[in-house]
């Protein structure tokens, strides 16, 4: 997967000559990029390399969770605790932290996933300190994508009937654990997952089951608003169920679709191939851009070869059950589809062309007026939002047979985080918007009595960290000074020696 063979000056034995991989990770591991560079990644014949300013360490690929070896100076991937920065008080003791202080969970085998992919996995990864700030790259106040568990923690609630404890749990779990999670809610199995089934803390039992997925909601506000009454209908969630302390660590990297991909399918990025929000495919010689409205109808398009969704495994077990998927473009075997709709219409320009049909964010009951009117994003998020909740109470409306299974995705939380950082006014007040959402769906349970027969999991696709104003500045001048030929995609994923893309509008948001 390599084109630039050979090995990095400082970091393994026998390297020979200078190449542009060996290029390109000296001017990265510089301390003038320290500010910016937390980690170069890349893998090396039988090595997973990561290295930064203060040192170097490998893995062998055969042996994903080590241990590790270091190569020089101290191990940039010292602490894996999944733990670490949980609850609250503690992130916010060291909000962004350094990499000397920071934690990299399941980090051998979250990095070689991302070079599990034959044409799609870039030759060199470059990870963002967690304080980077890049609003010229269509970065935010508050951050995600990259590898450290500030970054990668979504939440994990679980509740209901086939939940087996309650109030809060002490430990951790990952993303690629959900979908396997909701199967045997559902009383199925995806046996090909990379994930397992939480089943310490839930079976079947439920009649129907749903999962929702608020982008971008960051783990610790999350069950912290819950207990202090801000998220009232999260704690009706907790109330009948339980929540990982830990959360749910995301896939590398800590980005929208490959997540959702993630959570859906039950394996990594170098199983299922949505390696990034944007990525280039050497098989084709194209970008492939997958997070963005244009697109996100056509997302499944590019799952890899033996890939099984939720959807699918539900079908495939249960043949009778009805599936519905929400707002979410990773929906393959769902019965009921949002995309799916747009696939029908024939519209070139995907959800692009459907803006005419989304309910306006004036007067949305259940949107935070200060940011409809403060934030574009948040307006465009909350009439989204709105037209999911329109869906889904069409789908469980009175008279009407509701699924069996159903996945909801929540837009305005990752909005909301991007726009003020975790634990601001206004991602706060998205968790609000999602919360009160949720109860309008909680209450429509009740109102039909399916409150007790329904299994609901609440997670993310990722976390939220707040970048550093004052932290700035970007590689690729560094890498050119040198000579070295790459296309960087989705901000980090280097591609050497090809040229350069152009930036290309929302290939980096959300
Ligand atoms: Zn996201």
């Amino acid at each position: 997967m390599s084109t630039g063979v050979g090995t990095a000056p400082g970091v393994a034995p026998g390297s020979t000559g200078v190449d542009d991989l060996s290029l390109a990770v000296a001017a990265l591991t510089s301390p003038e990029l320290a500010e910016i560079v937390d980690l170069a990644v890349w893998v090396d014949a039988d090595w997973l390399h990561v290295a930064n300013a203060g040192g170097s360490a490998r893995l062998p690929v055969t042996d994903p969770d080590g241990p590790w070896e270091v190569s020089h100076g101290r191990h940039p991937l010292a602490c894996q605790d999944p733990m670490h920065g949980v609850p609250l008080a503690a992130a916010l003791a060291d909000p962004s932290p350094p990499n000397e202080r920071d934690s990299y969970p399941y980090a051998g085998r979250r990095l070689l996933s991302a070079f599990g992919d034959a044409t799609r996995s870039p030759d060199l990864i470059v990870v963002h300190t967690p304080r980077h700030y890049w609003p010229e790259r269509g970065g935010h106040l508050g951050e995600h994508g990259s590898l450290n568990a500030g970054q990668s923690r979504a939440p994990l609630v679980l509740s209901g009937p086939g939940v087996r404890t309650r109030g809060l749990q002490s430990g951790a779990a990952r993303i690629i654990d959900v979908g396997p999670t909701l199967a045997a809610l559902a009383g199925v199995t995806m046996p090909d997952a990379e994930g397992t089934p939480l089943t310490r803390l839930a079976g079947p039992g439920a009649r129907h089951v749903v999962g929702l997925l608020w982008d971008g909601a960051n783990s610790n506000d999350l069950l912290h608003l819950a207990q202090t009454g801000e998220l009232p209908n999260v704690a009706r969630l907790l109330a009948e169920g339980t929540a990982l302390t830990g959360g749910a660590i995301a896939e590398f990297p800590s980005v929208t679709l490959t997540n959702h991909t993630s959570a859906l399918t039950g394996v990594g990025p170098g199983r299922h191939g949505i390696l990034h929000n944007v990525y280039f495919d050497r098989a084709t010689g194209r970008q492939v851009i997958v997070n963005d409205v244009k697109t996100w109808h056509a997302a499944c398009e590019q799952l890899r070869d033996g890939v099984e969704t939720f959807f699918e495994a539900v079908a495939r077990q249960r043949p009778g059950a009805v599936s519905a998927c929400v707002n979410e473009p990773v929906d393959r075997g769902a019965h009921y589809s949002t995309f799916g709709l747009v696939r029908s219409a024939g519209n070139t320009g995907g959800a692009g062309d459907m803006g005419d049909y989304l309910p306006p964010a004036e007067g949305d009951p259940h949107a935070s007026v200060r940011w409809v009117r403060e934030n574009l994003d948040y307006a465009w998020s909350t009439r989204v939002d709105a037209l999911g909740l329109a869906q889904v109470v069409a789908l469980w409306a009175p008279g009407e047979t509701p699924p069996d299974v159903m996945w909801w995705n929540t837009t305005i939380t990752d909005t909301g985080h991007h726009g003020g950082g975790p634990y601001s006014e206004q991602s706060r007040a998205a968790l609000r918007d999602a919360d009160a959402r949720l109860g309008s769906f909680l209450d429509l349970l009740a109102e039909r009595g399916l409150l007790a027969e329904t299994a609901i999991l609440l997670t993310a696709d990722h976390g939220s960290e707040a970048a550093d104003p004052a932290c700035g500045g970007d590689w690729g001048d560094a890498l050119r000074a040198v000579g070295v030929r790459f296309r960087d995609e989705g901000y980090g994923f280097l591609y050497l020696g090809e040229s350069a893309a152009g930036i290309v509008a929302g290939t980096v948001a959300p």
